[in-house]
């Protein structure tokens, strides 16, 4: 077993972490702004991630993007979550599916989108199918030339900076689940609402809604019917980038509490020398080093061939541990900074409202718990396993 960064993946990790560096000498300007930064500013940081080689990072350099594994995906993201508001969003890593699109889509989709020119969002969610994606009722009805969309999309991150979508619908009269590419400018295609988050980012969840939106018939990603399988080989790569940023954020509100703790003096004596604090501080390093651990096996793994099945479980393990572990942390952190962590100007307070979507969004930790379940039910204990070289 060899746990050790390679020369090349330190100083990718030296890269990203410059470049999050730089995004956060953005963080008080978004805060203040409460939603999109300037086009400009926005195109710059854009630029700057491209030259650091943080865009793109899943499609291959043939086409564009950084050509990294998925364990050196996870290098990347973790640096990234240490920045607050989302700023993450803006090195622009596009839905791993897009990279099943045929030549064509490619060419109209994907290449643009790793030149900085388009981007996409992920529509499945909608007002009764959250949990259980199955009960979409988006619908794709076979029209001459194609296909007409009826339905609604809610919470569709990035939906107000994408210029298409992905909208997961049910292609009539069998209801066969299908990714389509639909660009926001095709008529019947209309923002209902903007929720107003807990957060403060850079980017919006809107609402949408599909109102006799006519596609044609190679606006299908993959093939009818494999929306469902398409979908879920998108979550599993974003539960892994979860789990990479979360352990970044608490990371990064670990070190700010223990500078805080030893420099912070109450009773005559750094607040650092209570047992209390102490236990704070301790508990908070023993959630990031497992689940960072466990977050780069995950993805190594991956990288090495673990089959779909078991990827997807462990991709949920990383997902659930590691964002329940980054909300156990920034609690702390929080607390350790007494009424300052309470203070908007403190960026614990920001990450402590950002970590709470994570046992959320790519599916809730009830539902990760139900995955692992599951495939312990069916598979026992097998998967939990090391792999053999
Ligand atoms: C900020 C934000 C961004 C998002 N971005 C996107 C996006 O880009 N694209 C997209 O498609 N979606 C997106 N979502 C949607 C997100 O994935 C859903 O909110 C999530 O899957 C939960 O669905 P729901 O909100 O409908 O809650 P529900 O499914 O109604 O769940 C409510 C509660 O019931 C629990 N529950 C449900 N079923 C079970 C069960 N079987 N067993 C135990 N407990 C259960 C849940 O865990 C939860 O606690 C986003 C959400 C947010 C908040």
């Amino acid at each position: 077993m060899d746990f050790a960064y390679t020369p090349e993946q330190l100083e990718l990790k030296a890269r990203a972490a410059a470049y999050a560096g730089l995004l956060m000498t953005y963080e008080d300007e978004a805060e203040r702004a409460g939603g999109p930064l300037p086009a400009e500013t926005v195109h710059k940081l854009t630029r700057a991630a491209m030259e650091a080689g943080v865009y793109g990072i899943n499609m291959p350099k043939e086409w564009g993007g950084a050509g990294l594994t998925l364990l050196e995906q996870v290098i990347v993201e973790e640096e990234l979550g240490k920045v607050t508001n989302c700023l993450w969003d803006i090195p622009w890593r596009p839905s791993n599916v897009l990279a099943k699109a045929a030549p064509e889509q490619r060419e109209r989709y994907l290449l643009p989108i790793l030149r900085g020119e388009r981007f996409d969002a992920f529509a499945t969610t909608e007002p009764e199918a959250g949990s259980d994606a199955g009960a979409i009722r988006t619908t794709a009805t076979p029209v001459e030339g194609g296909w007409r969309l009826n339905g609604e999309k809610w919470f569709v991150t990035c939906g107000d900076v994408a210029d298409f979508l992905l909208v997961q619908a049910n292609v009539l009269p069998d209801n066969e689940s299908t990714l389509f590419f639909v660009d926001k400018d095709t008529p019947g295609v209309q923002i209902s609402r903007t929720p107003q988050f807990m957060h403060s980012a850079v980017n919006g969840h809107p609402e949408f809604v599909f109102e006799d939106v006519f596609v044609p018939h190679d606006a299908v990603l993959g093939e009818v019917g494999q929306g469902f399988e398409l979908t879920k080989d998108w979550f599993t790569d974003e539960r892994l980038m979860i789990a990479a940023r979360t352990v970044g954020v608490a990371e990064r509100a670990l070190s700010l509490a223990r500078d805080w703790a030893v420099s912070r003096e109450q009773f005559g004596t750094p607040i650092a020398s209570f047992q209390m604090v102490q236990a704070m501080l301790a508990d908070c390093a023993v959630d990031i080093a497992v689940n960072r651990s466990y977050t780069h096996q995950v993805a190594w793994e991956a990288d090495h061939g673990v089959d779909r099945k078991t990827l997807h479980a462990k991709a949920s393990i990383a997902k659930l541990s590691a964002s329940e572990a980054a909300g156990r942390v920034v609690d702390r952190c929080l607390q350790i900074f007494g009424g300052r962590g309470y203070d908007r100007s403190y960026p614990v307070e920001r990450m402590y409202r950002e970590v709470r979507v994570d046992r959320i969004w790519e599916g809730t930790s009830e539902i990760q718990r139900m995955i692992i379940a599951n495939e312990l039910v069916k598979r026992g204990t097998a998967f939990l396993d090391l792999p053999v070289s």
